[in-house]
């Protein structure tokens, strides 16, 4: 069995009395690619949330590449280590680290995340905009920094505009830059959130044919999109989620061509 890289085990998460996750389990081994699918609020964006730590989570327990973040009670700890020591519980089963507060920001810059819109800063250049990071909360000498950026805007196809500001560039190109900001933190894991949402049609297939380059590399990534022929074509495994839980999961050929619930057959015949 390959390494565990992402484990999240019962995580229940509430905004006041709503009950946004209600118990979500996933398991991301190194080097694979996770499609998660599932209606506008089910919760995808809070449980990608959650695994970048930018949520805290009420109850259940998160790991990433074997450091345990997320409990919030005895009990949650307890269950994440037995799971730990059972085996199948991440490349450093049985010991299992225990995150404190710094720590846990330290590893949120190893959590890529690219957003629906981008969010490049408006006003530094594109490759200011991918060596801000690692030379101020990574300490890399600017030097490096600014190497590791010209190499990976090459790798999406955008050598030639280092010195463009993002209002200068296309929807598709913005997101080009997005991923290669978040590959310079050289993350364990990248995080997809609607990737391609907010692009016109004719510029989606760009950032998707990025997003399979890396695929194709072994970067361990969890995307939520509605592409369902990305999901067909790359993912190694494909998560239906429908009101704060995980309906179901399997190959794509398993969810996509023939579905066990009847919540993911109806999700579907909308989405295809
Ligand atoms: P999805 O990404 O699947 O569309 P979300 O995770 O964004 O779903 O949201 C799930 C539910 O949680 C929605 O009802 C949303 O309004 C609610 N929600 C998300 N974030 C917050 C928040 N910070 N405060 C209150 N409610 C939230
Ligand atoms: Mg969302």
């Amino acid at each position: 069995m390959s390494d565990v890289m992402v484990d999240v085990h019962g995580v229940h998460k509430s905004f006041g009395p709503l009950e946004v996750l209600r118990g979500v389990d996933l398991r991301v081994r190194a080097g694979e690619v996770t499609v998660i699918l599932g209606p506008s609020g089910s919760g995808k964006s809070t449980l990608l949330r959650t695994i970048n730590h930018l949520e805290k989570v009420n109850r259940g327990w998160i790991s990433i590449d074997g450091e345990l973040i997320g409990y919030r009670r005895s009990e949650d700890r307890r269950a994440a280590r037995r799971a730990s020591v059972e085996g199948g519980g991440g490349r450093r089963a049985g010991k299992l680290h225990e995150l404190k507060e710094k720590e846990v920001l330290k590893q949120r810059t190893h959590i890529g995340f690219v957003f629906q819109n981008f969010n490049l800063f408006p006003h530094l250049t594109v490759l200011e905009n991918l060596v801000e990071a690692p030379v101020s909360a990574l300490r890399r000498p600017r030097k490096d920094a600014e190497d590791t950026a010209r190499r990976l805007l090459e790798r999406v196809g955008l050598a030639d505009k280092t010195d463009a500001y993002p209002r200068q560039l296309s929807g598709g190109q913005q997101q080009r830059v997005a991923i290669a900001r978040a590959l310079a933190l050289e993350p364990k894991v990248l995080l997809f959130d609607e990737p391609t949402s907010a692009l016109d049609p004719e510029l989606v297939g760009e950032v998707l044919d990025v997003i399979k380059d890396l695929a194709s590399t072994g970067t361990t990534m969890i995307v939520v999109t509605h592409e369902i022929g990305f999901a067909r074509e790359v993912a190694d495994t494909v998560v239906f989620m429908d009101g704060g839980v995980v309906v179901e999961q399997g190959s794509p050929a398993a969810v996509l061509d023939a579905p066990r619930h009847e919540r993911t057959r109806a999700f579907l015949s909308k989405v295809l």
